[in-house]
This record gives C-alpha cells, structure tokens and sequence, in this order.
C-alpha cells in the first residue's frame, strides 16, 4: 500500500520585511521615509521575494530609508554602491512589499 503523506520536515523560517510610506510626522526623518516591520515567514515560493547581494560594486555608503514601524528612534540604514539611486530603491522596497507581501534582503534577514 502506498502512502500520500509526506515524511514530517520542519518547516524552514526566514526573516522577511516589508517596507510601506510613514507618515507619522517625524521631524527626525525626510517627508519620504519609510518604516519597516519584520517577521518571519516560511521558505515557500510565492511568500516572499528575494533580493540578495544587490549591494553595489563601488563607493558603498550607508543610507538611511527610515525606522522601524512604531520605532522612530530605530533607524533602518542599508548599505549600497554609488550605482543606485537611493530615492528609487526606497519606492521599489515599498512597491515589492505590496506586490509580493514581503522581502527578503541579505543585509536585513541575515543576523
Ligand atoms: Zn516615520
């Protein structure tokens, strides 16, 4: 007799963000942050997309994109060549968030 039930493997956990426009007014932050929740979520395809090692190849510089969602003081800071504009990514992060639900990013997701 053949059996349909697949053995029992651990579902594998990786953190993943989503980035979404603040609002909340800060005089801390550009009129253009973004914040930032993290959590995790299962390694499945479909529940999450991934953008690894996309640092940049020349002048690497940390930049600030905003803070942690309901954590103004916790600034979120990523670090990317000079061949990127900064101003772009920070729409693209809150544009895949909304398409994909969440992203995993190596700087972020990697402890
Ligand atoms: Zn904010």
């Amino acid at each position: 007799m053949e059996s349909t039930a697949r053995p029992e493997v651990p579902d594998l956990e990786v953190l993943v963000h989503r980035f979404s426009w603040c609002f909340c007014g800060s005089e801390t932050h550009s009129a253009d942050h973004i914040k930032l929740r993290t959590f995790k979520r299962p390694v499945e395809s479909g529940k999450a997309v991934a953008l690894s090692y996309g640092m940049g190849d020349f002048d690497r510089q940390k930049h600030i994109f905003g803070h942690v969602d309901g954590f103004e003081s916790e600034i979120v800071r990523l670090e990317f060549g000079g061949e990127w504009e900064i101003e772009n990514l920070a729409s693209t992060f809150v544009a895949l968030s909304k398409k994909h639900g969440a992203v995993w990013l190596d700087q972020l997701s990697i402890p």
